[in-house]
């Protein structure tokens, strides 16, 4: 079966802040599967802050997305022909073919996907890479212990929505900062103990300082910037610092602003911390189970917000750095 498929291209690698014209639509045609090849239908596809890193011309720890090639993202499809004994029309698959509508790939490049009843698109989300950040980085990184208080930033996002509310059913005090009210309203509402709207305010520091006077054992980073200094100032005496990503420096032309106050971290015996969770995939059935227990015993909410078709993904990345998303940002396809 032949199929036409569109697809987002990187055009032009942004400078600061991407733009549209840095991306274009495109379409190809997608062959039928040859021996060992299924053809699949994608259902879902994600975007994630990592892919700004992607777009710049450097090595890094994920190779940069080539200019006229279609990108790459986590997806879920639906296999809709198929020439391997592996896979039959019908099943879910997860594969790093995103921003693009169809595609034919061999069969044991995909992961074939189990659902555990959750939606599919849980698997890009709270289910997925995103989830297991969040894990990863409170359970591995940070190590958790009894009595932490927690620090998240970026605490809305697919990330930090549920590293706040790991650490709520872990029994932590934990204090999420977020932009604007309707962020700070869904934070309450998965039991933050202490919500801040940093954009309400002009001295994070301050404020961070006002809600845990006694300091704060845990920082667990998607922001980097004024987030982290305010973190540097609160931390306790050997507290533990999560460094997951830092978005306010991603679109930095320069090497990213210093960090005032890093010389904290020597007198206080604070370990800073960064992870990727690609080297953490091992913990993933570990995750996945509690995760399912957490959901089935109605601990464990999550978030999204959904953009339709592929034409609008580079939209829906965009909006990600203007923080017009709550919780997880995904496109629908087809
Ligand atoms: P989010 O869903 O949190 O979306 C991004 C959010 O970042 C926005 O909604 C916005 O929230 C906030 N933001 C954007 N620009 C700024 C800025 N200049 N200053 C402060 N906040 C900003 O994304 P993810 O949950 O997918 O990712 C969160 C972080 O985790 C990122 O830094 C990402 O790179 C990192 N990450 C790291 C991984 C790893 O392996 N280390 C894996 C996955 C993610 P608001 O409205 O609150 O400002």
């Amino acid at each position: 079966m032949s199929l036409v498929s569109r697809e987002i291209r990187l055009k032009s690698r942004p400078v600061g802040l991407p733009v549209a014209a840095n991306f274009e639509l495109a379409s190809v045609d997608v062959p039928a599967p040859r021996a060992g090849e299924v053809q699949v239908k994608n259902l879902w596809m994600t975007v994630d802050p990592y892919m700004r890193g992607r777009m710049n011309d450097v090595e890094s720890y994920v190779p940069p997305f080539q200019l006229g090639e279609a990108m790459q993202g986590g997806a879920v499809g639906e296999v809709v022909a198929s020439n391997d004994a592996s896979l039959k029309p019908g099943d879910l698959v997860m594969s790093m073919l995103g921003w693009r509508e169809a595609f034919t790939a061999p069969a044991a490049s995909l992961q074939k996907l189990d659902t555990h009843g959750l939606p599919p698109q849980a698997f890009l989300g709270a289910a997925g890479m995103p989830g297991l950040t969040a894990y990863v980085g409170l359970i591995k990184i940070a190590a958790l212990k009894e009595g932490d208080v927690v620090f998240v930033s970026g605490a809305a996002g697919a990330v930090g929505q549920i590293v706040c509310q790991i650490a709520k059913i872990k029994g932590h005090t934990v204090i999420g900062s977020a932009g604007g009210a309707e962020k700070a309203a869904f934070l309450r509402e998965i039991g933050v103990d202490h919500v801040i709207d940093y954009k309400a305010t002009s001295n994070l520091t301050a404020v961070l300082g006002a809600v845990a006077p006694g300091g704060i054992d845990v920082y667990f980073d998607n922001v980097g910037g004024d987030h982290l200094e305010a973190a540097l100032t609160s931390a306790r005496p050997f507290a533990r610092f999560a460094l997951c990503g830092m978005i306010s420096q991603y679109n930095a032309t320069d090497a990213g602003a210093g960090v005032h106050g890093l010389m904290l971290a020597v007198g206080k015996q604070l370990r800073l911390e960064g992870f990727i969770v690609s080297s953490h995939f091992d913990m993933m059935p570990a995750f996945v189970k509690e995760l399912a227990g957490w959901v089935a015993a109605g601990k464990l909410t999550w978030k999204e917000t959904v953009e339709h078709g592929v034409e609008n993904a580079p939209a829906a990345f965009l909006k990600l750095f203007r923080g017009e998303n709550l919780g997880k940002m995904l496109v629908k396809l087809g």
